[in-house]
């Protein structure tokens, strides 16, 4: 068995049982498709759509699971009472889509595939709320929503919450503001160095914008050479190669390129004071490598907490008045409150961040069941 097979069967095995799966193929359409809604206990299973020609249907289950468990922490911690979302009666459980498979590039037969899986999420009546993620675009959920209600990230024209990427960003601003004050005793990135891994990314470039204005002093690096450059450029970074930009020596290491980047042999490699970016499931073993970071004195920055930023910003659409950038933007700047609450508990006991995290995210959800799961807009 390799160690895709086996962390198939961790999670089927696993004590945190997943709600339900549905896998659907349709060979005429050329369609792999598998949602799983991993919890539904705070409300409907939200999640986006990563269409990838992913090798094998087990490597893309392994990715499903993970990312749609990943989803019911981030949610539960992104809408916490005490958010604009929370107080209006809406609030969301974790879900996520896989699609096995190359995308084509012919239009229609695009169009056709997208209202087929629209159909797949009819079906599920609501428990499974979708929006895009690697591989699906804005005008993806624009072709989605003729044929279901059930798609968020559409564009601001119809009346939707736009490009999550910069707001992730600016989510992952706030969550880096809470770690230098804990490390730093200050919220300013002026002068403080950033190697930011995925430079030329939506996330990435939009970080570098945002700490750039900040003053902070930026290393880069990105496999895409002429975005690195071209971003190098706009906000005078220092660019690297990929296999050296964790090694920088730096205030904050940034991950905003793809996961698994904190793995045994890259923690013993790291220069910098906190780790804190985007990128998804970033420890290899989250609970070992979540340990390993903590004995080496280096705040981690959970991803599930300070990437929640777009996730939020979508959320809004099923906000009962529509979407707000200004509730919107207001629940962002959370993800700084919740971190401190987190940074102040995983003090007290001695844990890792991430330790904090999944208990503040498990005790929401703790709390939500008996209560009313809510989320669903007319
Ligand atoms: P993206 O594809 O726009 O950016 C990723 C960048 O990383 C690309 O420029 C790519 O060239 C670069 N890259 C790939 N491999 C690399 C390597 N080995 N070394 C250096 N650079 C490398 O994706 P994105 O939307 O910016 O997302 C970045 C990460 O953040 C992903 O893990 C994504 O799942 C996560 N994330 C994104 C959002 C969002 O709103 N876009 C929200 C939450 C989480």
């Amino acid at each position: 068995m390799n160690n895709v097979e086996k962390k198939l069967i961790e999670y089927l095995e696993s004590e945190h049982k997943f709600e339900q799966m549905v896998l659907w193929n349709d060979e005429k359409l050329g369609l792999e498709i598998s949602i799983i809604i991993d919890d539904t206990t705070l409300g409907p299973g939200l999640g986006g759509t990563r269409w990838r020609p992913y090798a094998t249907r087990t490597e893309a289950l392994v990715d499903n699971s993970r990312l749609a468990r990943d989803m019911t922490f981030k949610l539960a911690l992104a809408v916490g009472e005490d958010t604009e979302l929370a107080k209006a009666g809406v609030s969301f459980g974790g879900g996520k889509t896989v699609i096995k498979g190359e995308s084509t590039k012919d239009r229609d037969r695009r169009k056709k595939q997208l209202r087929a899986y629209a159909d797949l999420i009819n079906s599920i009546g609501g428990r499974f709320i979708t929006s895009v993620d690697v591989g699906t675009s804005v005008e993806d959920a624009v072709t989605m929503r003729e044929v279901t209600k059930w798609v968020v990230g559409l564009p601001q024209e119809m009346g939707g919450s736009g490009d999550p990427s910069p707001v992730t960003a600016m989510g992952v601003v706030w969550g880096l503001r809470a770690c230098l004050e804990a490390v730093y005793e200050t919220q300013s990135f002026k002068g403080k160095t950033i190697a930011i891994q995925g430079i030329a990314g939506k996330v990435g470039g939009s970080l570098a914008r945002m700490l750039a204005t900040e003053g902070a002093i930026l290393i880069g690096s990105d496999i895409n050479e002429a975005g690195a450059q071209k971003m190098a450029k706009e906000v005078d970074a220092r660019l690297v190669s990929s296999d050296e930009i964790h090694k920088q020596q730096c205030d904050i290491f940034s991950a905003n390129a793809f996961g698994g980047v904190l793995n045994d042999d890259t923690i013993p490699e790291l220069r910098c004071r906190i780790v804190g970016g985007a990128a998804n499931n970033q420890l290899w073993e989250p609970r070992k490598h979540a340990a390993m970071l903590q004995d080496r004195g280096i705040l981690h920055a959970p991803e599930f907490w300070i990437n929640g930023g777009g996730v939020i910003n979508v959320a809004h659409e099923f906000h009962p008045r529509g979407y707000s950038q200004e509730r919107a933007f207001a629940d962002i700047k959370r993800i700084y409150d919740r971190g401190k609450e987190m940074i102040a508990i995983s003090r007290k006991e001695k844990t890792p961040l991430f330790t904090a995290a999944m208990r503040l995210a498990e005790e929401r959800i703790r709390r939500g069941k008996g209560g009313r799961a809510a989320g669903q807009k007319s």
